[in-house]
């Protein structure tokens, strides 16, 4: 026998969402679905090789996620908190196993992100053969700024995208670096799940991660889409 309740026991969780440039509407966000190793510089400086056997995944919750222009503490449990700056892929429309042509067609926009990692909890993880969660899964780690619509930047390909401190160029690269394409990876990831709006991809990052510390401001740009600022504060 089932009891029809109506109400929920404490308050639902805030849905997550990022502004839209030129829309008044915000994008309310689902999954943050991240791809591992897709520039090969940068799998040569954590001291690996990208192959070209498929793209591989992580996931951070929608929980931690963090507009721009936000002022967040230091995280605990690290003492070498990385900068990866990527493009990320905010999907408009329903895509399950589909093609590389559907594809193009289930992506809303593109945005600057920032997955901030432990890079030491991520080591403790690679060392020991488990999970990534606590050098990945960082609360206010999934640092997203403002969507731009597709149809406002044209094809991914020859824009550059540049990470810096403090007012210094830490990661420089080309969208044309990647590894595997935008539209790669969303046809891929779509063999494995129902994919809709909402959900966001992080598409991976290029050469020159490295450490933050209290204080510091990373900004970040790629070409046509609405540069990134975040900035840490002392550890609570
Ligand atoms: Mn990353």
């Amino acid at each position: 026998m089932t009891t029809a309740a109506t109400q929920l026991l404490f308050d639902a969780p805030i849905i997550q969402t990022l502004p839209v440039t030129g829309l008044a509407k915000l994008y309310p966000v689902s999954r943050i679905f991240c791809v591992g190793r897709n520039y090969a510089a940068h799998a040569a400086e954590m001291g690996g090789e990208v192959d070209r056997e498929a793209p591989w995944y992580f996931t951070k919750s929608a929980q931690a996620l963090c507009q721009s222009n936000q002022s967040v503490p230091y995280p605990p449990g690290t003492s070498n908190f990385h900068h990866e700056i990527e493009l990320v892929i905010a999907l408009g429309g329903p895509i399950f196993q589909g093609d590389e042509n559907r594809a193009q067609d289930a992506i809303f926009g593109y945005a600057c992100g920032l997955d901030m990692t432990r890079r030491d909890r991520q080591q403790d993880g690679k060392d020991a053969r488990r999970p990534w969660s606590l050098g990945k899964d960082v609360e206010n780690g999934a640092v997203i700024g403002e969507i731009t619509p597709c149809t406002d930047i044209g094809p991914i390909g020859p824009q550059r995208m540049t990470l810096a401190v403090n007012g210094e160029t830490r990661q420089d690269a080309l969208l044309s670096d990647m590894v595997w394409t935008v539209i790669e990876i969303i046809s891929h990831l779509s063999q494995f799940y129902h994919l809709n709006a909402g959900d966001l991809i992080m598409t991976g990052t290029p050469a020159g991660v490295g450490p933050v510390v209290a204080g510091d401001t990373i900004t970040g740009q790629i070409d046509g889409l609405k540069p990134i600022s975040h900035q840490l504060s002392a550890a609570e």
